[in-house]
């Protein structure tokens, strides 16, 4: 089983080739980060174009790195959601091509399942059930994985993710955006003082598992404004002092946005136990979870409760071509595909794109259990 996987759902065109013991043979990456650093922040119209100019070639490298050929393949996984649409649709659409000019079956890929599975490829020994914690751009949530395909969410964000609010707050402080937000400020922090701001944990009189970033947001920008910090002013021409009052906000937040998540994730471990009392693993993963400070913190939660962190390394935590391409071959296996399209499709044909998609039900008792 060798599957090819297509990702094209954010601002990354990622394509890779795995095979069915796990064994990556090929892995690449097209970044828009100058793009987002330029924009400050991603524009569908111009992230679609960015996708369209690389996805040929993407695809074409990760099948010469993995010394193979479309002929070799056995399917062709390509993420159909949640995202956004304009973007999403350049990956199907390449997908459709590849999969009808060689009569291959299409598995469609939900991105968010994408970045839990993967944990499974770089841990063989994961098996269900277990929890996930996933923490990127654009989501936070927190999963019980039941089964493949059969998910329960425990939490999510009413707002904002956390990687969100490191990507503001690393604009604000005139880090360099040519790397995302997030590796720059948890490289600053490293110099700065978590305690030296005061910024309040999120939520605190809500016994759930969702989160809020938006009002952490806040905090963070008057706490800049308050001291003056001008963003325009990049972090490499600030004197000594205007630098490290930037890594003590730097510092600050991501203990707070940090501490927001440990406390859910422990909250959360006991709701799962009520519907699962065998899970052992707490997977993390999405692009926040390439974070080592996150991952030390969490690391203190999971063996409070007893349980192990998962965390895949940090190329297969942001987006990638792998975890989708991994997650194709586990719905493969039980036989949840498409077949081959036909090689010509109709002008109109309406690709399955799902931009808003929710992976699995929300758990009813988390309501009722929070009042
Ligand atoms: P989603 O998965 O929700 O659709 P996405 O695809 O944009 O969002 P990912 O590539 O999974 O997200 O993650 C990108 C996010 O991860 C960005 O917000 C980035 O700042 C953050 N991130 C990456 N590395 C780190 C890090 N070391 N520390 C904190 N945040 C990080
Ligand atoms: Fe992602």
């Amino acid at each position: 089983l060798v599957v090819l996987g297509i990702e094209t759902s954010c601002d990354d065109t990622a394509a890779a080739v795995v095979r069915g013991n796990g064994e990556i043979l090929s892995q690449v990456v097209s970044s828009q980060a100058d793009l987002l650093a330029r924009y400050g922040g991603v524009a569908p119209k111009m992230a679609e174009e960015a996708h369209i100019k690389a996805i040929d070639q993407v695809v074409q490298e990760a099948l010469d790195r993995a010394n193979l050929t479309a002929k070799n393949l056995s399917a062709v996984a390509v993420t159909i959601g949640p995202g956004l649409s304009l973007c999403l649709r350049v990956g199907v659409q390449k997908a459709h091509k590849l999969a009808g000019s060689f009569n291959l079956p299409i598995v469609g890929v939900h991105h968010m399942e994408a970045h839990t599975l993967v944990a499974r490829l770089t841990e063989r020994e994961l098996q269900f059930p277990f929890m996930a914690l996933l923490i990127s751009g654009g989501h936070n949530l927190l999963i019980l994985a039941r089964d493949l395909g059969q998910y329960i969410q425990l939490g999510t964000s009413i707002d904002d993710a956390i990687g969100e609010a490191y990507d503001k707050t690393a604009k604000w402080l005139g880090l360099d955006l040519r790397r995302s937000g997030g590796p720059a400020i948890e490289e600053l922090a490293r110099e700065g003082d978590a305690a030296s701001v005061k910024f309040s944990t999120p939520m605190q009189h809500h016994k759930d598992c969702n989160f809020s970033y938006a009002g952490l947001k806040t905090q963070v920008r008057l706490a800049i404004q308050s001291r003056n910090i001008n963003a325009e002013t990049p972090i490499s021409s600030a004197n000594s002092q205007d630098r490290v009052a930037r890594a003590d906000i730097a510092a600050s937040f991501q203990r707070v946005a940090v501490l927001h998540l440990e406390e859910r994730c422990e909250r959360a471990i006991e709701w799962a136990r009520r519907i699962e009392p065998s899970i052992e693993h707490l997977v993390v993963s999405g692009g926040v979870a390439s974070n080592k400070y996150v991952r030390a913190r969490l690391d203190t939660v999971v063996k409070k409760k007893n349980i192990q962190l998962v965390c895949p390394p940090p190329s297969l935590c942001t987006d990638n071509g792998v975890m989708v391409a991994w997650a194709g071959i586990e719905h493969f296996r039980v036989g949840r595909f498409d077949p081959p399209p036909p090689a010509e499709l109709p002008v109109d044909f309406m690709y399955d794109v799902r931009p808003r998609w929710p992976l699995g039900e929300e758990y009813a008792e988390g309501k009722s259990e929070a009042r």
